[in-house]
């Protein structure tokens, strides 16, 4: 079993696509573990894309991301990184594989809709970011 966080970004909370996405988590091998509505703070969302901080869109995104409600998702199954990744779809939404979430719900490479890991270590950095231990069910 592997780990994996998923946000549902600030334009699929607003667009009420919330119940949608979760959904196909469920229904795709992905249990939920810890899960928690939230709105980031401009310095929390800074905090998590700081992998991105040198790349052009970095404020933008940091704007985006903390400009609503999100909801975090600790997602457990086998092979729950790639798995995620896979019903994501690529991050640009024009460039996505037909029925996945980004092609959907997605309205451009920025507001896309969801977040997930990429790798094991970011996906022990992101849950840790956001749940504690009283806070995941396994
Ligand atoms: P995420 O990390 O959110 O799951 P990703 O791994 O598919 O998405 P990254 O390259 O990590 O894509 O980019 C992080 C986020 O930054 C993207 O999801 C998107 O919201 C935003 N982003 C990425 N590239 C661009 C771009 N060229 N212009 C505007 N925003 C971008
Ligand atoms: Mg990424």
């Amino acid at each position: 079993m592997e780990r994996t966080l998923a946000i549902v970004k600030p334009d699929a909370v607003e667009k009420g696509f919330i119940g949608e996405i979760i959904k196909r988590y469920e229904t795709n091998g992905l249990g939920i573990v810890g899960m928690k509505m939230l709105r980031l703070s401009r310095e929390e969302a800074e905090g998590f894309y700081y992998v991105h901080r040198e790349r052009p869109f970095f404020k933008s995104l940091v704007d985006f991301m903390s400009s609503g409600p999100v909801v975090v998702l600790a997602l457990e199954g086998d092979g729950a990184i790639k798995k995620n990744r896979d019903l994501m779809g690529a991050t640009d939404p024009a460039k996505a594989e037909p029925g996945t979430i980004r092609k959907l719900f997605a309205a451009n490479i920025e507001r896309n809709a969801v977040h997930g890991s990429d790798s094991k270590d970011s996906a022990a950095f992101e849950i840790a970011y956001f749940f504690n231990r009283l806070e995941m069910m396994r």
